[in-house]
C-alpha cells in the first residue's frame, strides 16, 4: 500500500504533498527487473510522476514524463493518470554503474547530466500540453523543480528518495515530497519553507524513522499549520488491453499491418507492464478492414 497525502497550510500559502512509494517502486523493479541505479532513476521518476498526477484537475487527465540523456539507461519514462497511478520503464533497465563521488546511486550517470526532461499533459483538449526543459542535474528532483518554475511559473519544491539494499539489490524504501506556492504566498513564506527544507536530510530517513507522509509534511514544515486534503492510495498499474494494443496495430495502416502477416505470428510486448499479446495471421488480416 502505497500512501499519498494533499496538504495545505490554513494561511493558504502553499500545498505539500507526500508519497510514500515504496511498493510502487518495488513493483516497478520486480516488472523490469530493474538494477540497482536503475531502480533509484525509475523509482525517482515514477514517485514524483504519481504526485503531479494527483495535481491535475480533470478526471481522464494524464501526465507523461520522458527524461531523455546522454546516460546509458536513457530514456526513463512515467505515465501518472489524476489518481496517482503510474507505469513506467527503462530505456536500458540493467545498467550498472559505479557509485557518484557521494557515495550514492548515480542516477544523473545512468540517465545522462545532459539532456531533455519532457513533460506531456493530455488534459482531453484537441492537443496535448507538452513542455520541454534542459536537465538541470538529470537526478530527477531538481529537474522536476525546474520544471514547475519555468514551464508554470509556480515556484515548487521537489524532493525524492529511493533507498536500495546494497548487498541484495532489492529496493528498500522509496517517497517524495512536493512543495508548491500559492499567489498569496510572499517572502516570508519562501524564508519559512526554505528554513524547513534546512532540517531535511532525505525523505527515505524519514521513511526508515517510521514516519508517516503526514508526519513527513510537518517536519519538513514546522513554521505551518497543514490541513489534511485528502489522502489516497497509490499503485504500479498498467491499464493495457487487447483493445488499446489492436488499436495501435491498426495505426500502423495497411502496408505495416500486410509486412506482420508475413509472419504466422505477431507479438506486441507493453513497454510498460511487459504483457505479451499474441496475434495470428487470420486476426492481423481482419484488422486491414479497420484501416481508413
Ligand atoms: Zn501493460
Amino acid at each position: 500500500m502505497n500512501e499519498l497525502v494533499r496538504m495545505i497550510s490554513d494561511d493558504g500559502t502553499l500545498y505539500a504533498l507526500c508519497v510514500n512509494s515504496t511498493e510502487m517502486v518495488k513493483d516497478a523493479q520486480n516488472i523490469h527487473s530493474l538494477s540497482k541505479v536503475c531502480s533509484a532513476a525509475l523509482g525517482r521518476l515514477i514517485t514524483g510522476a504519481s504526485m503531479m498526477g494527483v495535481l491535475l484537475k480533470g478526471k481522464d487527465d494524464t501526465l507523461t514524463l520522458k527524461m531523455s540523456g546522454n546516460g546509458p539507461a536513457s530514456p526513463i519514462v512515467a505515465v501518472a493518470n489524476s489518481d496517482g497511478f503510474v507505469k513506467g520503464y527503462v530505456g536500458d533497465a540493467h545498467v550498472n554503474i559505479p557509485l557518484n563521488s557521494f557515495g550514492k546511486l548515480d542516477v544523473s550517470g545512468a540517465v545522462g547530466k545532459e539532456g531533455n526532461l519532457t513533460v506531456i499533459k493530455d488534459l482531453g483538449l484537441k492537443e496535448p500540453y507538452a513542455a520541454q526543459i534542459p536537465f538541470v542535474s538529470g537526478e530527477v528532483a531538481e529537474d522536476i523543480t525546474a520544471y514547475y518554475y519555468i514551464s508554470e511559473q509556480t515556484p515548487t519544491v521537489c524532493g525524492l528518495g529511493v533507498l536500495v539494499n546494497p548487498e541484495d539489490e532489492q529496493v528498500l524504501l522509496a517517497g517524495g515530497f512536493l512543495i508548491q506556492l500559492l499567489p498569496t504566498a510572499d517572502d516570508d513564506t519562501i524564508t519559512k519553507v526554505e528554513n524547513g527544507l534546512k532540517g531535511v536530510k532525505s525523505v527515505t530517513s524519514f521513511l526508515s524513522d517510521g514516519l508517516t507522509p503526514e508526519e513527513i509534511c510537518k517536519k519538513i514544515l514546522p513554521e505551518f499549520n497543514l490541513e489534511l486534503l485528502d489522502r489516497t492510495n497509490v499503485e504500479y498499474k498498467c491499464d493495457c488491453s487487447t483493445e488499446k494494443v489492436t488499436n495501435a496495430l491498426i495505426a500502423a495502416g495497411k502496408d505495416g499491418l500486410l509486412e506482420m502477416a508475413e509472419d504466422p505470428q505477431t507479438e506486441a510486448v507493453c513497454h510498460f507492464c511487459n504483457k505479451r499479446y499474441v496475434f495470428t495471421r487470420e486476426q492481423i488480416l481482419a484488422l486491414i478492414k479497420e484501416c481508413i
